[in-house]
């Protein structure tokens, strides 16, 4: 109730379109009365020595103190000597999985309309390590990592939120007739967890059946669950499937129960500033960071507002063929709520 005390929560604007539709995610909030108070924090304009990154300390202990935040998009900075902003993040946060959510949005024809998946990234290791050399000219070398202790990690936090959201199945993604070491530790673990698990179905797929079965059918997933670069390429897929990235949300989940929703898209500096940009997709991960914090009423409030806008189809934005501002469309969510 709005009586209670208020969830604090940081928030990162971002770069480029990111603070316009910042802003439209706070009237949103505002306007359906969600207990949340923002921690506004901006990305630095120098690198701050004690993360070798233009996130500044305070930045990243907000969210270590808050546990909860929602980030929008960072434009990476030229030049050398720091780190990637989100490779920060992800690494000073131990953010360990990312969780996509894609269903297919009523009222927005694509080729399917019953796409109701999840994809669970695991966001540390595997050919993202990083670890890359040459070994004599013209042969180089990439080391892909895959640790029991990360891989146990993911396929028990795939399990349980399927558990959480009433999932009925979770599909390992893998390579493992070819990749036996690595990803056959990785279904190893995920096997290991399934038994834990017995009221939730557990399969196995090859990621190239994956693909195929994904575009002919995506209605045969519910929750998929793999390695990093794999979850990579499979969620842009899967975002394809439903309308694109202007749509799709996601959260990170870090140790110690962090978690930082985000958008999936970048700062898109041809629209930034011009009150073009589609804040749908950093409104959804919004309403998945109030899943995370149970506040279910919010966010089926807001979930419905902003389906409902775009069903009804009088305002929407330029990447949905539409001619409306970000401000109005803003206003039509509010509208429904
Ligand atoms: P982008 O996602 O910013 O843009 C790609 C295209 O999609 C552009 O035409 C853009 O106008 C459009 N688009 C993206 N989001 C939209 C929205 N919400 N509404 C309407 N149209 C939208 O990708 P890019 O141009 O490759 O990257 C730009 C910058 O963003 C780079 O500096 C990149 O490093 C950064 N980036 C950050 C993140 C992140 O913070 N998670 C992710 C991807 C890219």
């Amino acid at each position: 109730s709005s009586t209670s005390t208020p969830i604090t929560a940081t928030l990162f604007p971002g770069d480029g379109i990111g603070p316009e539709i910042a802003e439209s995610v706070k009237q949103i909030f505002r306007e359906a009365e969600v207990p949340i108070e923002w921690e506004e924090h901006y990305v630095g304009e120098q690198i701050d020595p004690r993360t070798q990154s233009f996130l500044t300390w305070e930045s990243l202990e907000s969210v270590r103190r808050n546990k909860v935040g929602l980030k929008g998009p960072m434009a990476t900075p030229i030049g050398k000597g720091h780190r990637s902003l989100n490779l920060t993040l992800r690494k000073e946060l131990n953010l360990y999985a990312n969780v996509r959510p894609c269903y297919s949005l009523p009222g927005y024809k694509t080729r399917y309309d019953d796409v109701d998946l999840i994809t669970i990234r695991e966001n540390t290791e595997g050919e993202y390590s990083g670890l890359e050399h040459q070994v004599v000219r013209g042969v180089v070398e990439s080391l892909k990592i895959i640790t029991r202790q990360a891989s146990l990690r993911v396929a028990e936090y795939a399990f349980h939120y399927a558990k959480a959201h009433g999932r009925e199945r979770v599909s390992a993604i893998h390579k493992a007739n070819i990749m036996q070491k690595t990803d056959g530790l990785f279904l190893k673990c995920c096997r290991e967890v399934a038994e834990k698990y017995p009221d939730i179905k557990y399969e196995e797929v090859v990621i190239d059946n994956c693909c195929m079965m994904l575009v002919k059918n995506p209605a045969l997933f519910d929750v998929l669950v793999m390695p990093n670069l794999y979850g990579d390429i499979i969620s842009d897929l899967c975002a394809g499937l439903i309308g694109g990235l202007g749509l799709t949300p996601s959260c990170n989940i870090g140790e110690g129960g962090i978690a930082l929703a985000e958008a999936v898209h970048g700062s898109a500096p041809d629209i930034a500033g011009k009150n073009l940009a589609n804040p749908t997709a950093l409104l959804l991960s919004a309403v998945t960071m109030l899943r995370h914090l149970e506040l279910h009423d919010k966010a089926d409030r807001i979930q419905d507002a902003i389906l409902k806008t775009i069903a009804e189809g009088k305002y929407r934005t330029a990447d949905l063929g539409g001619k409306s501002t970000t401000t109005d469309f803003t206003q039509a969510i509010c509208d429904h709520l």
